[in-house]
């Protein structure tokens, strides 16, 4: 059987077989639960204990070093299947809203620079009070998003998730990688318009898309339900550069390559690198020396602040002053907006050697940068689990080749999808604008390989 056929067919099963769908998200919820309460409950295992020897160990293994590395790369291979038919927090926003008020959904709420500030202000906060490393900042800000998901859902719409729509602070993220992936249901619109099925069954899209209109794979939850739908909808394969390398201008949106900049790749940098940067160390060393000598300000010095607002944990010696956490949130600051605005301006250089329409040519040419910015999330969460691994005393000799590896396909992704992004500007151009776009580029993989090399 052909593999389109036997897609579709995969489709049209999901969309057949949604109570055993649901009776597994279900289960996932429960582990979920498990691994976000119980860690939390017990008391933090010694400094000197095995990973694997204590729950909050195995939750954090699961968590930081399999779950959410697995989920980007799941979004990079098969979209936001994730999203429809596993994520535990979609299902309970969904089941909420099912039994809830089911109010209009106001207009505050569909604001488009949510997923860029719920991505940075979380990334900020897990840094605060690290995340990564403790089981009650992980129930704080994940079992706190679940919350904040079922309370949305149980207020708006009617069977529907308005959260994973407008406010999950993942959901852009995930719609962004979601345009690279090869799996998406195909609308084939003439198809819908001139369907002679008779009776057509009405569909809850959950994550309310006009799906008639639907042209790209980053909304959709590829939750099956539309599948067959009027002879019109597929689960299909599709080339993975063809959303992207397709984009019109008026697909392009803002408050995506924003968060693609800024957030995905500025933000996530310095999240990721503070902790190991010497200008960090040397930077807060002279602060807290001039505070010192100066006798100001030494407040700043305290360190005795509650766990939900900066790390504390003095049984283990790891406890943020006020000044720790005041360097923190400056110096991802600092990188965010310098690398953000770098690839930016140099995305506009790059631009203006395509065409004269170069504002609307710069954002489409910024989501090449889509490859890069997904590698690099999922080289700096794996970069947890392997030194969790390291840890253990397990040797990692081939951790640097694979890591250099997933760098450079990342790159030479990103530069292919340029290149067929500025098809139809002639060889010339199209050369040039790649030239000019390369100090972009070499700004993100650097600043890669520092992190790898810390
Ligand atoms: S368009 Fe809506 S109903 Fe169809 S697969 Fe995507 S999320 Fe599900």
């Amino acid at each position: 059987m052909p593999a389109d056929a036997t897609l579709s067919r995969l489709g049209l099963w999901l969309r057949a077989h949604r109570r055993f769908i649901q009776a597994g998200q279900w289960g996932i919820v429960l582990v979920y639960a498990v691994l976000l309460i119980v860690p939390a409950m017990l008391p933090l295992p010694a400094a000197e204990s095995q990973l694997f020897s204590s729950m909050a160990g195995i939750a954090q293994f699961v968590f930081w070093g399999v779950w959410w590395p697995g989920v980007i790369v799941s979004v990079l291979l098969l979209g936001r299947s994730w999203c429809g038919l596993f994520c535990p927090e979609g299902m309970l926003t969904e089941w909420a809203s099912g039994h809830g008020r089911g109010r209009r959904i106001p207009a505050w709420l569909k604001w488009p620079g949510w997923p860029l500030v719920g991505f940075v202000a979380t990334t900020v906060y897990g840094q605060l009070i690290s995340v990564y490393q403790y089981p009650q900042p992980a129930l704080l800000i994940l079992g706190g998003s679940t919350l904040a998901a079922m309370l949305v859902g149980y207020l708006y719409g009617r069977n529907k998730r308005v959260w994973c729509r407008y406010l999950c602070p993942v959901s852009g993220v995930f719609g962004l990688l979601a345009r690279l992936a090869p799996l998406h249901y195909a609308v084939d619109r003439q198809a819908w318009e001139s369907s002679t099925t008779r009776k057509t069954i009405p569909i809850n899209c959950a994550p309310l898309i006009d799906i008639r209109r639907m042209e790209g794979a980053s909304l959709c939850h590829q939750c099956g339900r539309c599948a067959g739908q009027r002879d019109a909808v597929q689960l299909a394969c599709r080339p993975f550069n063809r959303e992207i390398s397709r984009l019109r201008p008026d697909q392009a949106q803002p408050w995506e390559v924003l968060l693609l900049l800024y957030g995905m790749i500025g933000v996530a940098i310095g999240a990721f690198q503070w902790s190991a940067s010497s200008t960090f160390v040397t930077a807060k060393q002279a602060v807290a020396g001039w505070l010192i000598e100066h006798e100001a300000g030494l407040f700043l010095l305290d360190d005795d602040v509650p766990w939900w607002l900066l790390t504390h944990y003095p049984s283990l010696n790891d406890s943020f002053c006020w000044l720790d956490g005041a360097m923190i949130v400056g110096y991802i600051a600092l990188v965010g907006s310098l690398l953000g605005s770098w690839l930016w301006f140099w995305l506009g250089v790059s631009a203006r050697a395509l065409q004269p329409e170069w504002r609307s040519r710069r954002l489409q040419l910024a989501y090449c940068l889509t490859p890069l910015a997904g590698t690099g999330l999922i080289l700096g969460l794996s970069a947890t689990s392997l030194s969790l691994l390291r840890g253990m005393g397990l040797m990692l000799p081939w951790k640097g080749v694979a890591q250099l590896a997933l760098l450079g396909l990342g790159l030479l992704w990103s530069m292919r999808l340029f290149w067929l992004q500025a098809a139809g500007a002639g060889q010339v151009r199209r050369g040039q604008a790649m030239l000019l776009v390369m100090p972009a580029w070499a700004a993100i993989v650097l600043c890669w390989w520092q992190f790898l090399q810390s």
